[in-house]
């Protein structure tokens, strides 16, 4: 028979509060002043950068043995978690530096991770990962840009889209064709480095919200890498992106509770200040459900969450369902959590003088990006879990 303490799973241990507490501290001491600002001015948000970097807070998922902090994947979404609760756009220098390099981690020689592990731990250059095509989304198997083989060098030709903190990094994982006859089998994947001759940068994207985070296209043009570069064998970096998708999703989902976390505190002690019809709006039954119903979600959203973190630690056999399902649910109720908080402010919530507005706009690309909510429903189905 179960013990109640079975079902206790996702009680934080003493050093998950402890680095929650920590992160939360910095964040707000040291990136929450900035995030309007970073928006306001569609800026990299430099200082959060600095931070985090300071702290070793940027990349926490490294492994110690090439120079990280080793955390577990739980304590990686309590670092971005956090952060998003006050700026989204700053928490995708964690988030990417792990989706970036997390190729490397799973799939690369020994020489790969100790070089830009180390390299990446040390604060010496972030992360980015170039899955994405002008026409190749959601369908990224369909990808064009090529890599063919000359001696010991691979070059590359192609245009990837949609590359976050492109241009900042230094590094880039990316994917590329090298052998078109078989379709996601015949993609492969390899750490390009910013200054490698070829590599530029387009303009960036004019985008909605989280625009504090560059996102840039990247073109290759001739880019000669050594051989050595590729990430695990010929042939095998669709998997390895798709795999690397099945972690860090659950980063997306973080990052989502971040951000609805925000909206809610902000929005709960709003209605407490504001007064209408001679009293506190908080005392209103209508807007009390409005917040019951935002926690609930929000806390039923971490839950899942933290779950798929623990999955994702242990590498179970429904990570891939619980990695997608995190993302695609807690996405969703950060949408839901933000247009309610925007809806408490009333028309105040509706300007850029008060923060909801933003956590709003940053809320809605968690729904888009790493597979839009759609995709995650595909990729749920195909993987149920069973009973
Ligand atoms: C700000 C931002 C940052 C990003 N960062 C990165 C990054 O760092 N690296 C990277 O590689 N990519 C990145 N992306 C790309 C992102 O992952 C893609 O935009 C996303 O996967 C959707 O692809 P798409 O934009 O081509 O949309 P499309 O694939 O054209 O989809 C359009 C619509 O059709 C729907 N749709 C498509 N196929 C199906 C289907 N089979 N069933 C049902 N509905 C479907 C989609 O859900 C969507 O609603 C980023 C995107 C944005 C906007």
């Amino acid at each position: 028979m179960a013990s109640s303490a079975d079902f206790d799973l996702f009680k934080l241990s003493e050093e998950h509060e402890m680095l929650r507490e920590t992160v939360r501290a910095l964040a707000e001491a040291k990136i929450a002043p900035f995030a309007a600002e970073v928006d306001e001015q569609g800026r990299f948000p430099q200082e959060a950068r600095d931070a985090l970097e300071a702290n070793e807070l940027h990349a926490v998922h490294v492994p110690e043995e090439y120079g990280g902090a080793g955390a577990d994947a739980l304590a990686t979404v309590l670092v971005i978690e956090e952060v998003a609760r006050v700026c989204a756009s700053s928490s995708l220098i964690p988030a990417v530096n792990k989706l970036g390099s997390l190729p490397v981690q799973l799939s690369g020689s020994e020489e790969l991770k100790a070089k830009y592990l180390g390299a990446l731990a040390r604060g010496e250059g972030m992360f980015s990962y170039c899955l994405s095509e002008p026409d190749a989304g959601s369908d990224a198997a369909g990808m064009k840009t090529r890599a063919v083989r000359d001696g010991d060098f691979w070059v590359l030709n192609g245009v990837k889209r949609w590359i976050t903190n492109a241009g900042v990094s230094e590094f880039y994982t990316v994917m590329a064709v090298t052998d078109p006859e078989k379709r996601s089998k015949g993609i492969s994947a390899f750490v390009v480095e910013k200054g490698d001759e070829g590599v530029s940068f387009g303009a960036p994207e004019k985008k909605l919200g989280i625009k504090g985070s560059p996102t840039r296209e990247v073109y290759l043009d001739n880019v000669r890498i050594p051989a050595d570069r590729m990430i695990g064998a010929e042939g095998t970096g669709f998997a390895t992106a798709m795999k690397t998708l099945d972690h860090t999703r659950i980063t997306i989902a973080a990052q989502a509770l971040g951000i609805a976390q925000g909206a809610l505190d902000y929005a709960s002690g709003y209605v407490k200040e504001r007064k209408q019809f001679g009293k506190a709006i908080a005392e209103f039954q209508g807007v009390q459900f409005m917040l019951a119903d935002m926690a609930m979600k929000l806390e039923a959203a971490r839950q899942l969450t933290y779950a798929a973190a623990a999955k994702s630690q242990r590498v179970d056999a429904d990570l891939t369902f619980f990695g997608a399902a995190a993302k695609c649910f807690a996405s969703d109720v950060a949408m839901e959590v933000t247009t309610d908080a925007v809806q408490l402010l009333g028309g105040y919530g509706y300007t850029r003088d008060y923060p909801v507005e933003r956590m709003m706009r940053d809320a809605k690309i968690t729904q888009i990006y790493e597979g839009t909510n759609q995709v995650q429903r595909i990729v749920m189905a195909r993987n149920l879990p069973s009973a």
